[in-house]
């Protein structure tokens, strides 16, 4: 082989590029373009990868038998820092945006059933740290967790059974009873992630109905208030060891200090509406573009693990007198896996960088990603089982297990149809129906 190819260019000529020459290419802001992981990403990529190897996935088969909570592993996570606010603030605090999709990949590569049961309360926390005041926070965060020691979950209830995908149809109402500076909340909650088995709800009702999507507000319903119940618990197809149920809001009382935002705030988002100026309903749409890629990298989780259970099985599976992965069928089956989601974790990456940049999601980014992950992830872990044969099909193997968690990814948290209406819309500015 000639040294034309092999040796570095001399980095000290001229001629030779940055980039070329070592040093990653600058952008026209002077800014260095990298795909490497930082010292710190790898470092906690391999820190949830080795707890997803060592203690989920050793329980992921039980818990999704059992259909229950996993408490302990919960309070495991807990016990080493990954279940907590600090743990979670770590990964958010990466100004690239790319240690918390990483983590969440790797989470949910262990189990997407006990990921859910430990990321779920994020989706609160998400809520109270977006909307709440910085009191809001230091009272209602630290509950959302618990202690090590005596572990709490938390819940996000927005959804109704009359508001899945239409979250302006919210009936679940939120009345100001000002001689005692408490809200009133009433309404049925469907679907809720924890919802009943949380220490902290926090829960979307409608302060305005005629102001549809607009007239909503965020509310924490403290531990053990009366008049919030746990409804039905849902028997789920897959991520089974997350816990699911509708929650009912009787009369519910909370104190004025449980609305997130505070009333003051409320009161003149209100009047602007009623007014007719903008809203923040843009502000929230792109914060819920934000949270989406994170959703993805659990998908990719999923099918990762899927891709990587079936490369192994299709080297040592033999028929014919061959492994099966000698067949093209098969080794192309398992280079279009292996492509499609390497595919998904840059749009992934790419939506959770402009998130956390305060890049502005003009072709709806975040939504691309969510959607291509929960699509390559239904498709990857079909795509196993068929490689997996009978065995594939069967529950001794564990990507049957990955393919019913996976399908929640296209239909939660914006359906792929919601997530297309979202893409068409931004990159037509027609508002497609
Ligand atoms: C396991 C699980 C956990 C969940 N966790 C939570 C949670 O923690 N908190 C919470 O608030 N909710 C939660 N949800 C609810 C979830 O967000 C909703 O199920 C989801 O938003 C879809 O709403 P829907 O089920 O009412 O479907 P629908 O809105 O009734 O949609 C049914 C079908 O119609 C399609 N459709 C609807 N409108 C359109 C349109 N305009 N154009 C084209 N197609 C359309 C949809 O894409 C879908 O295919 C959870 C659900 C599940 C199953």
């Amino acid at each position: 082989m000639s040294d034309v190819t092999t040796t570095a260019p001399d980095s000290e000529s001229e001629d030779v590029p940055a980039g070329i020459a070592g040093e990653p290419p600058a952008t026209a802001e002077g800014k260095a373009f990298t795909l490497e992981l930082t010292q710190d990403q790898e470092d906690i990529r391999d820190w949830v990868h080795g707890f997803a190897e060592g203690v989920v996935r050793p329980a992921a088969h039980e818990w999704d038998e059992r259909e229950e909570t996993p408490w302990p592993v919960i309070q495991e996570a807990a016990k080493i820092g990954l279940y907590s606010f600090e743990g979670l603030a770590q990964f958010w605090a990466d100004e690239t945006g790319l240690t918390l999709p990483i983590a969440n990949e790797e989470l949910f590569w262990g189990d997407a059933g006990i990921g859910m049961a430990i990321m779920g309360t994020s989706l609160a926390v998400a809520a109270i740290f977006g909307q709440g005041t910085p009191e809001q926070m230091g009272e209602w965060i630290p509950q959302c967790f618990g202690t090590p020691d005596d572990v709490k979950v938390a819940a996000f209830c927005a959804s109704e059974p009359d508001a899945g995908s239409d979250v302006s149809a919210i009936r679940t109402t939120a009345k100001y009873d000002e001689a005692k500076d408490e809200w009133v909340l009433n309404g049925q909650k469907a679907w809720a992630t924890n919802g009943g088995i949380a220490n902290v709800h926090v829960v979307i009702a409608t302060v305005d109905r005629e102001l549809g999507s607009r007239g909503h507000a965020a509310f924490v319903i403290p531990p053990g208030t009366p008049g919030c119940e746990q409804g039905a618990k849902v028997k789920k197809h897959g991520l089974r060891a997350s816990h699911t149920a509708d929650v009912h809001l009787d009369d519910c009382r909370v104190p004025g200090a449980c609305l997130l935002g505070g009333k003051e705030k409320l009161d003149e988002r209100l009047a602007r509406v009623r007014e007719g100026k903008k809203s923040k309903s843009q502000a929230a749409m792109q914060t819920f573009e934000s949270s989406r890629p994170v959703v993805g990298a659990q998908a990719l989780g999923i099918a990762r693990a899927a891709y990587e259970f079936a490369l192994e099985y299709a080297k040592e599976r033999r028929q014919f007198g061959r492994a099966i992965i000698e067949n093209q069928a098969i080794g192309f089956t398992l280079a279009d896996m292996k492509m499609e989601i390497d595919a998904a974790r840059l749009l992934v990456w790419r939506a959770a960088w402009m998130g956390r940049t305060g890049k502005r999601f003009e072709n709806a980014e975040g939504s691309m990603s969510k959607l291509k992950s929960g699509e390559v992830a239904v498709w990857a872990t079909e795509r196993a089982i068929q490689i997996l044969g009978g065995n594939g099909y069967t529950r001794e193997f564990p990507v049957e297990r990955m393919h019913r968690d996976a399908k929640i990814y296209t239909i939660f948290e914006g359906t792929s149809e919601i997530q297309r209406l979202v893409i068409a819309r931004a990159i037509s500015g027609v508002h497609i129906q």
